[in-house]
């Protein structure tokens, strides 16, 4: 039987082996479990084998499993936004998340720093970034990173740690590391500034089940691993 304690175990070995061949410190790279259509109990059952980091799409589903497992004495658990944040969705992830890696406007961001509650830690932020270009597709526009990040670095009871992308399914090692370097280059661009605030930006959220050793060798920092862990989402269009 295969048990969410074995698919941890692989997905680090996976993620080791990738750190080997890119000459990279496994400590380097983290990895956040994607337990979007997942219950309480398959959270659970990560923890209990040491995972820590959570990722959640669906802002009302993550919100109740966050409050679950508080319920349930899981409260050490880091919690991170890593869907689309509506406007009327804001309050429930400044109050519930630790980390959003989705902001790719000025206007999400003002209202998460608005909304974040004074009695919490700062609101980690990652920036969303549009690597490959589909008008249609969520992400601030490579062009305009830069300009968004210094800008959300003005904000309270936010910090800004970095990009965060999701690029289109491609078909082969070397075209995901392309696609995974473009992301690269504009997070050591943005780092390269010295930009006031930006101290932490330390963070580069790259790469899935399926194509996490290009993103390790493009220098993900960290990868989110939905299907390798909890297996295959039933819902259609998660
Ligand atoms: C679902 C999802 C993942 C995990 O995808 P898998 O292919 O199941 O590993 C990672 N990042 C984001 C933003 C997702 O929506």
């Amino acid at each position: 039987m295969t048990t969410i304690a074995d698919n941890l175990q692989r997905v680090h070995a996976r993620m080791a082996k990738a750190c080997a061949a890119a000459g990279r410190d496994p400590a380097t790279v983290s990895l956040l479990a994607v337990s979007k259509t997942f219950g309480a109990q398959a959270v659970a059952e990560a923890a209990a084998a040491g995972q820590r980091a959570f990722g959640e799409n669906y802002i009302q589903e993550g919100v109740s499993k966050v409050l679950a497992l508080r319920a349930a004495g899981l409260d050490a658990l880091q919690w991170h936004c890593i869907g689309p944040v509506q406007s009327n969705k804001t309050r429930l992830v400044a109050e519930h998340f630790d980390w959003v890696q989705t902001v790719d406007r000025l206007k999400t961001a003002e209202r998460l720093a608005a909304q974040r509650p004074a009695h919490l830690p700062a609101l980690q932020i990652c920036l969303q970034v549009n690597v490959d270009g589909g008008p249609s597709k969520s992400g601030v526009p490579p062009e305009d990173a830069l300009a968004l990040a210094q800008a959300v670095a003005q904000l309270p009871r936010l910090r800004v740690r970095g990009l965060m992308s999701i690029p289109d399914v491609a078909p082969d090692f070397e075209a995901q590391l392309a696609l995974h370097l473009s992301a690269r280059k504009l997070f050591d661009h943005i780092r390269a500034q010295g930009v006031a605030g930006l101290e932490e930006f330390d963070t580069l959220s790259l790469g899935m089940t399926a194509d996490l050793e290009a993103a390790i060798h493009a220098g993900s920092t960290m990868v989110r691993v939905g299907t390798g862990i909890f297996g295959s989402r039933a819902r259609v269009g998660a």
